[in-house]
């Protein structure tokens, strides 16, 4: 199998999100991989060269400044046609879902998302996924070539690192890039920690927290004494607590981090679809029977509103000693 590993780029520079898709060429391109990255002026393309690609891509021009899907799809279908590649693949994420349907689209080509295996049968490529909220696993098989594939960043971890560095070559973006769409903004409400989604440590509240203030209080400040992200709950979001882009779960976004701790959060199969790959979890909650304890690897039965100042008070005593 011959692949195209897609980079994830916010158009200035190359993401650590693109390493499971770097990772998953690694087992399954038995004919050798290609990494793409667009942008402009793009930094960090030489940061994926030593992972055993034949080439690096790095395709700069200025109508590609901003990842639109609108502008990127045409540049991965095109280097698709040209390498003549059996799989276009990317990590799954906001960036992936939105671009590579679009180049599943142009390619006419048949999509498997967020796998967490891949084998051929019978001629057919049999992927398996995680389905209602990841209660179940799905087993899929496409047929045809080239297929477009995300895979689930936590099956798939990280690459290893190869002796032989690869080439990284400047390459032509398509005379004909659309720019029916704009890039008007990005807003982040992160308040300068670490992305969500990328985060070592997350650390996130639930319903209890009652409004923003007191989410802010407590899980951001637990979240910023740990170096974390803070994440939140369906319920908090709805209930105007948190802002929308925290939300970890089913409709929400995956996380895996090292550490996940859940304050107040009940552990509803929604939110766990979300969470339950992290190394290891924390719940704190003050029902002995909540569900999160069930998945928890440590368990305190504890008034948030008294457990974390406590944490806090204590981490911070610690980190000063
Ligand atoms: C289609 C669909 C998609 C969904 N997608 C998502 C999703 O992506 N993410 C998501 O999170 N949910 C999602 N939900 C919602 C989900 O079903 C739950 O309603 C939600 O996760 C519950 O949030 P919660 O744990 O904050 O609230 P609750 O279920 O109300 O739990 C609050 C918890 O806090 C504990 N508690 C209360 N007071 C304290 C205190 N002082 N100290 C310590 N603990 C306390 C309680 O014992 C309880 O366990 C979805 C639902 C549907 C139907």
């Amino acid at each position: 199998m011959k692949v195209l590993v897609v980079a994830e780029t916010n158009g200035e520079r190359v993401l650590e999100k693109t390493l499971p898709a770097i990772a998953f060429a690694q087992q399954k391109a038995s004919d050798g991989f290609t990494i793409l990255a667009i942008g402009n002026d793009l930094q960090g393309a030489e940061a994926l060269a030593g992972y055993g690609a034949q080439v690096v891509l790095a395709v700069n021009h200025p109508a590609l400044a901003k990842p639109l899907a609108e502008r990127y799809a045409p540049v991965i279908a095109h280097y698709a046609q040209q390498l003549g590649v059996d799989a276009v693949v990317a990590t799954t994420s906001t960036f992936s879902r939105d671009v590579l349907a679009r180049v599943a689209g142009m390619l006419d080509a048949p999509m498997l998302s967020d796998i967490i295996t891949l084998e051929r049968t019978n001629g057919k490529l049999v992927a398996k996924r995680p389905i209602y909220s990841a209660n179940l696993i799905g087993t899929f098989e496409v047929e045809g070539t080239p297929v477009v594939i995300t895979v689930r960043g936590p099956a798939w971890g990280k690459p290893e690192p190869k002796d032989n560095t690869s080439p990284v070559q400047a390459a032509e973006a398509p005379a004909d890039i659309p720019t029916r769409s704009e890039w008007l903004s990005l807003r982040s409400s992160g308040g300068g920690r670490p992305d969500l989604t990328q985060a070592r440590v997350v650390v996130s509240g639930g319903r209890p927290l009652k409004d923003p203030e007191t989410f802010e209080r407590y899980i951001g400040g637990l979240a910023d004494v740990l170096g974390g992200a803070a994440g939140a709950t369906r319920a908090a979001v709805d209930a105007g607590i948190a802002p929308n882009e925290l939300q970890v779960g089913q409709t929400g976004k995956t996380v895996a981090p090292e550490l996940y701790i859940a304050v107040g959060i009940s552990g509803s199969v929604q939110h766990l679809a979300g969470m339950k790959d992290s190394k290891v979890i924390v719940a704190i909650n003050i029902d002995p029977e909540a569900p999160i304890f069930q998945v928890a690897d440590y368990g305190l039965v504890a008034d948030l509103y008294q457990a974390v100042p406590e944490l806090i008070e204590l981490l911070k005593n610690n980190k000063g000693a």
